[in-house]
């Protein structure tokens, strides 16, 4: 899509969805590697759609994306991990469009699936089970493992219309360049 062309975003309707999803997606998350209160906080992760993104975080090729904040402190050779923020950028977009173009795949079920995804390689990145920059090789046996997790998850959870969802992932795999990263010098 050529660049200042305005991207579809989610309406009102579909935002009560997404929401939707995303709660019950951290709880499936949450309760898959029972995770305390406390240690889902510790996954320092925010979630935004369109309107609240970042022109260099939107991107046409993926339904979501992964950004990367880390924040540097200056003079110090150190990088403290745990200050890192990973955004989830979903894709309004793209995401429409697929559920346009596919008849039986329902926003609802299909967010869902995008989001346990995405918090499955935040949660794998933060227990250092995958690095954030790996080779494309590593990084397609990483999207299998994920999308292998994601799928046990939400099968077990007995979700209304997740069965097209699946389909959809079958046929249409995914492409695997998803993460970007910015590097912003901390405050202090
Ligand atoms: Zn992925």
């Amino acid at each position: 899509m050529a660049e200042g062309l305005a991207r579809i975003t989610f309406d009102a309707d579909q935002i009560t969805a997404v929401n939707q999803a995303v709660g019950v997606a951290e709880e499936l998350v949450s309760n898959f590697y029972k995770f305390s209160g406390s240690q889902m906080l510790q996954l320092n992760y925010d979630i935004k759609t369109a309107v609240q993104l970042e022109p260099h975080e939107i991107v046409d090729a993926h339904f979501a994306q992964i950004m990367r904040y880390r924040a540097q402190k200056k003079d110090s050779l150190l990088e403290v991990d745990a200050t890192d923020l990973y955004r989830i950028c979903l894709q309004d977009h793209a995401i429409l469009a697929a559920v346009n173009r596919f008849r039986h795949l329902r926003l609802y079920p299909f967010m869902l699936y995008i989001v346990c995804h995405e918090l499955i390689h935040v949660v794998r990145f933060r227990r250092f089970l995958q690095h954030f920059h790996v080779a494309p090789e590593e990084r397609q046996l990483e999207e299998i493992r994920v999308h292998h997790a994601t799928r046990e998850m939400l099968s077990k959870a007995n979700i209304d219309d997740i069965g097209p969802v699946f389909e959809f992932y079958c046929k249409w795999q995914e492409a695997f360049e998803e993460m970007g990263e910015i590097v912003t010098p901390s405050a202090d």
